[in-house]
């Protein structure tokens, strides 16, 4: 899709390092961390939040998570623990209209614990 950034990255007109990649999927480090380790995970199909989704994309969506769970382990995050985040429209701060896993870890002990 025209002038969505996550787009020009799948395409290879932007720049970023990718940690995993799929047919279906990317993923990648977020520009500005907000933690010590903060990958975003994207599907490689243009679609906005889970606003946009629908059924025909119940696999992708759950391989999403599954991958999430194994860039953590990778990463050496999933013992010590790690948050997977997905903002849904502007009330909720999605800058980035292209759906997006966030994937949030590395914290010192307990650094990273918030009550939701
Ligand atoms: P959200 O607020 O959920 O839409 O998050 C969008 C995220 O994308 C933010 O955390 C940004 O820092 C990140 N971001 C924006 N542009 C890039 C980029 N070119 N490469 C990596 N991360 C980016
Ligand atoms: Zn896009």
């Amino acid at each position: 899709m025209e002038n969505c950034v996550f787009c020009k990255i799948i395409a290879g007109e932007m720049p970023a390092k990718f940690v995993y990649q799929d047919d279906l999927i990317v993923a990648f480090p977020d520009i500005k961390p907000s933690a010590p380790v903060h990958i975003l995970i994207v599907p490689k199909k243009h679609t906005e939040s889970l606003k946009t989704t629908s059924e025909e994309d119940q696999v992708l969506l759950g391989k999403m998570l599954l991958i999430a769970g194994k860039i953590a382990k990778d990463l050496g995050i999933s013992e010590s623990g790690f948050k997977v985040v997905i903002n849904n429209g502007p009330d909720a701060g999605q800058l980035v209209k292209h759906l997006h896993f966030h994937l949030l870890g590395g914290w010192a002990k307990n650094e990273g614990r918030v009550t939701i």
